[in-house]
């Protein structure tokens, strides 16, 4: 299966062979670029013809093929990545967004020309709001930790109009690194609540936090041990009789979609990532969705522009107090007609499905890879399967790391290592409802052998890896040292 990621490839210089060429149509008139050639100074004219590799058209097809084949994709290999919901995304939703009528509007059009659109804007509004149990979505956030911003942005706007003096926003020690980040640059201090043994919020550290200042809790859920915080509820609670608003890093939603809302937990702001949940293919640093839901006091505060219905028609508006634009134009559209292309063709049963699946497949490999990676929190998780190799790492100085350099080797992308940092020396493995069991059974196969390498050839593991076309980098000179990595071939190695 992963032939073709491990073969080494020749540059195209060295398939070069002199005279080779594709078919090549006559210029249109020789004359014409003869005397546009004797306008340009003598000094810029080529006085030799440049070294261009020569092939013939097959072999050039041939190259950049097998070259765009080395790519690690979904397409072609499973992508445990935690935290990142590297699910299969339909094609039918790429077809859709692709359509003519949405990928060659311009966004200077007219609402009364772009009726369609707006609807499409308005009705996936909708079904968000059914998702999430809020009142209000705005699609305009370009990616989770812009909805962050918004959030945050929302919440600052809500305690100035009612001068509560607030400005403290809690969040716990597993929270993602972005909540912190959203949070300060929307103007609050950060105070960090530590997590109890069991991976959630420790309710006592909580209420030792809780002031008269306390304007926000951010929380993720499940969060990013991968666990349901099971006193949600306690928790909202305490927040709203403190006076404060809570917060909803929602974008681990594929644990939950369908299922559980938000709303319902009582929470009064969330985002979500379109691109990970609801279809849209990430990983390549492309456009995302960051929509963010409210509870209906807060609505009047959504950026702009709002999509609404008046009577037949769909318009865009600003909200009286809105925090304003946060992009050029409205959102990331073709994000959006995939969000609703998705959610319909699933319909209601079909989310209910993803969530369960994703838990499911989670569990599954939680509970089958192999001993010498312990689980923390017990043998029960959400959508992602969090398992830690502190003690090997202790005994035989085996790291995550070279755990996650080892699997390159055995045809898998790393899961996510090192995060959450609350617990040392941990693999984050997300496998996402998309997969099949023959899929999940691969991988735990891989780290079955892992398990037999710790103990026989852990060489193999701290030189990993050992089967690419490339070794093992020097992380810290890769970092330290710009200018000699991107020198083509000159990468240090360790
Ligand atoms: C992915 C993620 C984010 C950030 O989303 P971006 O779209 O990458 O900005 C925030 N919080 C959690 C829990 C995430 O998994």
């Amino acid at each position: 299966m992963n032939g073709m990621l491990f073969e080494k490839l020749p540059l195209v210089n060295e398939i070069s062979s002199p005279g080779r060429r594709g078919v090549l149509p006559p210029s249109a008139d020789q004359s014409e670029r003869r005397a546009a050639r004797a306008k340009l100074p003598a000094n810029l004219r080529r006085k030799a013809a440049p070294a261009l590799p020569e092939v013939s058209e097959l072999d050039a097809m041939r190259h950049f093929t097998r070259l765009s084949q080395k790519n690690y994709s979904i397409d072609a290999q499973f992508y445990p990545l935690g935290s990142c919901t590297m699910k299969y995304n339909p094609r039918i939703n790429e077809k859709v967004a692709a359509m003519a009528g949405f990928a060659r509007l311009h966004p200077m059009q007219e609402s009364a020309d772009i009726q369609g659109s707006l609807r499409i804007f308005h009705d996936l509004q909708e079904i968000l709001k059914q998702v999430l149990g809020l009142g209000g979505v705005t699609l305009c956030p370009a990616a989770g930790a812009q909805g962050e911003f918004a959030g945050m942005a929302i919440i600052r706007a809500y305690h100035r109009d009612n001068n509560t003096g607030r400005d403290e926003v809690i969040i716990p020690d597993s929270a993602h690194g972005t909540n912190p980040a959203s949070a300060a640059f929307a103007g609050f201090k950060v105070r960090e609540v530590k997590s109890g043994a069991d991976g959630c919020v420790d309710l006592d550290a909580l209420r030792a936090a809780i002031n008269d200042k306390t304007a926000a809790i951010m929380l993720t859920n499940p969060n990013t041990c991968g666990l349901f915080e099971k006193d949600i509820k306690e928790i909202a609670r305490m927040i709203h009789a403190a006076g404060g608003l809570l917060y909803y890093d929602g974008a681990n939603l594929n644990a939950i979609v369908g299922r559980a809302r938000p709303g319902d937990m009582g929470f009064d702001v969330v985002h979500m990532n379109l691109h990970k949940t609801f279809s849209t293919p990430h990983g390549g640093g492309g456009p995302g969705a960051g929509p963010v839901g409210v509870a209906e006091r807060l609505i009047n505060y959504l950026p702009a522009p709002h999509v609404r219905k008046a009577g037949s028609k769909y318009e865009f508006y600003s909200p009286d107090r809105s925090i304003g634009k946060l992009l050029a134009f409205h959102a990331n559209a073709g994000v959006i007609v995939r969000a609703l292309s998705y959610a319909m063709s699933q319909g209601g049963t079909g989310l209910w499905d993803v969530a369960t699946y994703a838990t499911l497949n989670a569990n599954y490999v939680l509970n089958n890879l192999p001993a010498v990676f312990e689980r923390p929190f017990g043998n029960l998780c959400k959508h992602e399967a969090l398992v830690t190799v502190r003690r090997i790492s202790k005994e035989k100085d085996i790291k995550a790391f070279d755990i996650a350099k080892r699997l390159l080797d055995l045809g898998y992308h790393a899961p996510t290592i090192y995060f959450p940092l609350l617990v040392p020396e941990c693999l984050l493995i997300e496998p996402t409802e998309t997969e099949s069991k023959e899929t999940l059974d691969g991988f735990i196969a891989a780290m079955k052998q892992i398990a037999t390498e710790i103990e026989s050839t852990p060489d193999v593991l701290r030189n990993a890896p050992n089967e690419l076309p490339t070794g093992r980098m020097d992380e810290a000179a890769a970092a330290k040292a710009l200018n000699v990595c991107c020198q083509w071939g000159d990468v240090p190695m360790a």
